[in-house]
C-alpha cells in the first residue's frame, strides 16, 4: 500500500511518492514550502497564500521526515484556523497530523502551563480568567488601598498591567519611569498583590499564560532543553501581530537552531492596540542571520477591482514597506458604495440584498457583515431575525452574555471549588437570601483562615455567625454544589449542567422574569448546553471556554457571518458587506484621540484587511444619520471613502442624499475635521428629518401598538417584528397565542403584531 499515511512506516517511499500540496504552488511559495531548515520569512501581501504556504510545509516536513509531527510547533492566530490547517494537515499526511503542536499562542501556552504549572507556584488544574473577572478582582484590590475609582477605573489599571504583560514584564522587571503616576504611583504594587492574588485563587488571566512559561523557561534551563530538544521547528502565521512576549517564547524555544518560519503582512497588523509589535516581522531578518526571506507578489483571493481598491487605500500609509500585489483575477465586479439614511435602513437594505443573493441561490455561509465595534452587529442582528435570516455572529459575543457567564461561573465552580470569582458570582444568584452582610462574613472567614470563599462558607455554617435563615440557605447551597460535584464522574456533563441550571433556580429565576429579554436568555441558555455536547469533559469545555473567550467560534453552514473586522482577519468571503463607514465609527473616534495618526494608520489597515477578505464582491456602506443614547446624529461619510479609486467602485447614494454634498466625494478634509458640515436640517434637505422620524417610528413595535385596531381570530397569518410570521391559535381579549415559525409558541399583545 502507498497510501499517504505510510509515512511513519515507510519513509523513503513517502518522500519520493507525489506530493500533491506541492502542485499548485507557484515558485516562490514553493521556495518557501521546501526551505525547511533555518529562518524562513514569508512576508507578502493579503491572499498571497501565505497561510497555504504554511499549511504545506507543514505537510513538506512531515513527508519528507525532515521533522515528526511532534517536534513541529506551529502557531496560528485563531482556533478556527487552527482546527482548518490541522484538518488541511490531516488531509495530507492522515492521522499524524493530530501530533502536531498547532493552536493559537494562548492554546499552546496553556497546554504547556498545565503540565509546568507547580513550578510557577500553580496547581495544574488552574482556572483561566477572563477580561470580567480580572477587572472584578483589580476592583476589590482599588477599593482596598483607598484609591479613587473613578479616576483609576479597574478596567483601565487592567490594562496597563495587560500591555506590561504582553511585553514580557513581570511585577519585578517594571521600572518606576514604566509605571509614572498611574493609580497615584502605586500601580506596581498593585501589580505584585494582583498577581500573588491570582495565585491563591490558582488562577490566571490570558496575560499570565504566556508570561508564566517564559518564566519556567527563563529560570529551569533544564525544562527549557527538552522543549529544545523536542521541538525543532517552529512556524507562525499572522506573525505582524505578535507581541514581545510572543517573540521572547519564540526565540526561547527555537534555541540556536533558528528553525522558524513566519509569515505575515506589516500592512494587515491591527492589534497594536493589544501590544501586537509589527517591528517583531521588520526585524526578522537581523534577527535571525541567514533568514531566507519569500516574497509573494501574485493574489489568488481577490478580483482586480477589489485588489485596486485595497491596493488604493492602503497606499495612504506613510509608515510600510510597500508591496507590489497582482492577480491573474479578472476584474470582476466593481465595488458598491451606499449611502443610507439611518442605521436602520442600512440594515435593511443589506438585509433585503443578502435575500435577493439567495433567491438567487446564493450560499450564505459565503457572506460575511464586517463592523469596526462589536455594538454594530445588534442592529443587523435584529434584522436578521425579524426577516428569518439565518446568522452567526462570530466573537465572544455568545460566551459573553451576562446568563452565559453566570452558568459558567456554576460550573467552574463545581469543577474547581476554590474559584473564589464564581462563588461571588453566584452564591447570591438566584436570590438565596445571602447579602452583602452574609458575604462579607464569608470573607473575613477565608481571610482568617486563608482558605478559599467556599471553604470558608462551610466552615462559618457551623457557627452561629450568619442569621439562621442564611445559614439555612448556605448550608443547602453548598449541599448542592457538593451533590453536583460528586455527579461529575457518573453523569454526561452536558445532562448535569442542565440540572445544576435547573436544581440551582438558575432557570426559573429568568423563566419568572417579566423583561422580554428574559425567552432570549433562556434559548442562550439551551444553547450553552447543546454546545457543551460537543465537547469529552466537563474540564474541555471550560478550557475551551477560557480560549473561546476572546476569539472566534465554529463556523457553520448556510448562515451569514457578522463579525468584526479584527476578528475577519485571515479568513475569506464571496461577498463583504462592510457598514458603517463613518468618521467616528470607522475610522474609530477613540483610536484616532489615543493614537493620533499613528491610530489612523492601524485603522487604515483595518480596512485593508476588510477589502481583501473578498474574493468577488464589496459593498461599502454609511449612514446619514445614527441615533446615539436615544438622540438622532448626523454622522459624516468616512474618509476612507474617499480613498477608494474611483475607476473600481459603483456610487449609490439613496434618494436625497445627494443633497447633502454630492455623495461622500466631495467632503474635504476641513469638512471632515468640522462635523457640523452635514449637521441641522440644511445640508440634508428639508425633508431629511422627516422622514428618519418616521423610519425611527416604522421601527418601533410600541408604534405599532398605538396604530393597530386591528382584530385577530384563530388561524389569522400575522408578523411580529421580534418573532417574525406566524398563524394565531388561541385569541383572549387582546392576548393572543401565536405560534411563530422560527420562535415556537408565544402569548403576544394583539397590539405588537399585524396582519401583513
Ligand atoms: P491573508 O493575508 O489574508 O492571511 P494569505 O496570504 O494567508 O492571506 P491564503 O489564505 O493562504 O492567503 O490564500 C488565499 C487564497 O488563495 C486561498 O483560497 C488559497 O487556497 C488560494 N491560493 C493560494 N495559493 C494558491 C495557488 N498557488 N494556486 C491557487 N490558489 C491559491
Ligand atoms: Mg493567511
Amino acid at each position: 500500500m502507498m497510501a499517504i499515511c505510510d509515512f511513519s512506516t515507510n519513509m523513503n517511499v513517502s518522500a519520493r511518492s507525489h506530493r500533491p500540496w506541492l502542485d499548485d504552488l507557484n515558485l516562490a511559495q514553493r521556495e518557501a514550502v521546501q526551505a525547511l531548515e533555518g529562518p524562513v520569512l514569508v512576508l507578502s501581501g493579503a491572499g498571497t497564500g501565505k497561510t497555504r504556504v504554511l499549511t504545506a510545509r507543514l505537510a513538506e516536513l512531515v513527508a519528507t521526515d525532515t521533522a515528526k509531527p511532534w517536534n513541529i510547533l506551529a502557531v496560528t492566530f485563531t482556533n478556527k484556523a487552527a482546527r482548518e490547517m490541522k484538518m488541511r494537515v490531516a488531509n495530507m499526511v492522515g492521522p499524524m497530523a493530530e501530533q502536531v503542536w498547532l493552536g493559537t499562542f494562548h492554546a499552546l501556552a496553556a497546554r504547556m502551563l498545565r503540565r509546568h504549572a507547580d513550578l510557577v507556584g500553580l496547581k495544574p488544574d488552574f482556572t483561566i480568567l477572563d477580561v470580567d473577572d480580572q477587572t472584578r478582582l483589580l476592583k476589590q484590590m482599588i477599593e482596598a488601598k483607598d484609591l479613587d475609582a473613578k479616576r483609576w477605573p479597574a478596567r483601565m489599571l487592567g490594562g496597563v498591567i495587560s500591555r506590561w504583560k504582553d511585553r514580557g514584564l513581570t511585577p519585578d522587571k517594571v521600572g518606576a519611569a514604566e509605571a509614572g503616576d498611574v493609580a497615584n504611583g502605586r500601580i506596581r504594587e498593585i501589580y505584585v498583590d494582583y498577581q500573588a492574588r491570582l495565585l491563591a485563587l490558582n488562577a490566571v488571566d490570558f496575560g499570565d499564560l504566556l508570561l508564566h512559561v517564559l518564566t519556567i523557561l527563563q529560570t529551569h534551563p533544564d525544562v527549557l532543553a527538552k522543549y529544545q530538544a523536542r521541538i525543532t521547528h517552529v512556524m507562525v502565521d499572522e506573525y505582524q501581530d505578535t507581541n514581545v512576549a510572543q517573540y521572547l517564547w519564540l526565540r526561547l524555544l527555537t534555541g540556536t537552531r533558528h528553525n522558524l518560519c513566519c509569515v505575515g503582512d506589516d500592512d494587515q497588523s491591527i492589534y497594536g492596540w493589544r501590544g501586537a509589535e509589527v517591528g517583531n516581522i521588520l526585524k526578522f531578518e537581523s534577527d535571525f542571520a541567514g533568514t531566507k526571506t519569500v516574497r509573494l507578489e501574485e493574489n489568488y483571493r481577490s478580483t482586480g477591482h477589489i485588489l485596486a481598491a485595497a491596493s488604493a487605500v492602503i497606499a495612504h500609509n506613510e509608515t510600510r514597506l510597500g508591496k507590489t500585489l497582482f492577480t491573474a483575477a479578472e476584474e470582476g465586479e466593481k465595488l458598491r458604495v451606499n449611502g443610507y439614511w439611518d442605521g436602520a435602513d442600512e440594515a435593511r437594505t443589506v438585509s433585503s440584498q443578502i435575500e435577493r443573493m439567495m433567491e438567487e441561490g446564493g450560499d450564505l455561509s459565503q457572506i460575511a457583515v464586517l463592523v469596526r465595534a462589536g455594538f454594530q452587529t445588534r442592529e443587523f442582528e435584529e434584522r436578521f431575525i425579524a426577516i428569518g435570516l439565518p446568522y452567526r455572529v462570530v466573537g465572544a459575543k455568545f460566551y459573553e452574555r451576562a446568563e452565559i457567564r453566570d452558568a459558567i461561573a456554576y460550573f467552574r465552580l463545581i469543577a474547581q471549588p476554590a474559584d473564589d470569582l464564581a462563588f461571588e458570582r453566584i452564591v447570591n444568584l438566584p436570590k438565596r437570601g445571602l447579602g452583602a452582610a452574609s458575604l462579607q462574613a464569608i470573607h473575613i472567614q477565608a481571610r482568617a483562615s486563608q482558605k478559599p470563599l467556599m471553604a470558608a462558607a462551610f466552615d462559618l455554617i457551623e457557627t452561629d455567625e450568619l442569621r439562621p435563615a442564611a445559614r439555612t440557605s448556605l448550608t443547602e447551597f453548598i449541599r448542592d454544589v457538593k451533590r453536583w460535584r460528586d455527579a461529575v464522574a457518573s453523569m454526561h456533563h452536558a445532562d448535569l449542567a442542565k440540572m445544576v441550571l435547573d436544581e440551582s433556580g438558575y432557570t426559573r429565576m429568568w423563566q419568572v422574569d417579566k423583561l422580554p429579554d428574559a425567552e432570549g436568555r433562556l434559548e442562550n441558555l439551551t444553547e450553552l448546553v447543546n454546545a457543551m455536547q460537543e465537547f469529552d469533559s466537563l474540564a474541555g469545555f471550560l478550557e475551551h471556554i477560557a480560549l473561546v473567550m476572546d476569539g472566534d467560534t465554529e463556523a457553520e453552514n448556510g448562515e451569514v457571518t457578522l463579525m468584526t473586522l479584527h476578528a475577519a482577519k485571515g479568513l475569506e468571503f464571496d461577498t463583504i458587506f462592510m457598514p458603517g463607514w463613518e468618521e467616528g465609527i470607522f475610522p474609530s473616534q477613540r483610536t484616532i484621540d489615543e493614537n493620533g495618526a499613528v491610530g489612523l494608520e492601524e485603522e487604515r489597515r483595518l480596512a485593508y484587511v476588510g477589502i481583501t477578505r473578498a474574493r468577488k464582491l464589496v459593498h461599502i456602506s454609511y449612514a446619514g444619520s445614527r441615533r446615539i443614547h436615544g438622540q438622532w446624529q448626523s454622522a459624516i461619510p468616512s474618509r476612507f471613502l474617499q480613498e477608494l479609486p474611483s475607476d473600481s467602485i459603483i456610487e449609490d447614494n439613496v434618494q436625497g442624499m445627494q443633497a447633502m454634498g454630492g455623495g461622500f466625494g466631495r467632503a474635504t478634509p476641513a469638512e471632515l475635521a468640522d462635523a457640523s458640515h452635514f449637521g441641522g436640517t440644511s445640508g440634508y434637505g428639508p425633508g431629511w428629518r422627516r422622514m428618519a422620524a418616521r423610519q425611527q417610528q416604522a421601527s418601533d413595535p410600541s408604534f405599532i401598538a398605538q396604530d393597530s385596531g386591528t382584530v385577530f381570530a384563530i388561524g389569522d397569518r400575522v408578523f411580529h417584528q421580534k418573532f417574525g410570521m406566524g398563524n394565531v391559535i388561541n385569541v383572549d381579549g387582546d392576548k393572543l397565542e401565536i405560534a411563530f415559525d422560527r420562535a415556537g409558541h408565544k402569548k403576544v399583545v394583539s397590539g405588537f403584531v399585524s396582519k401583513p
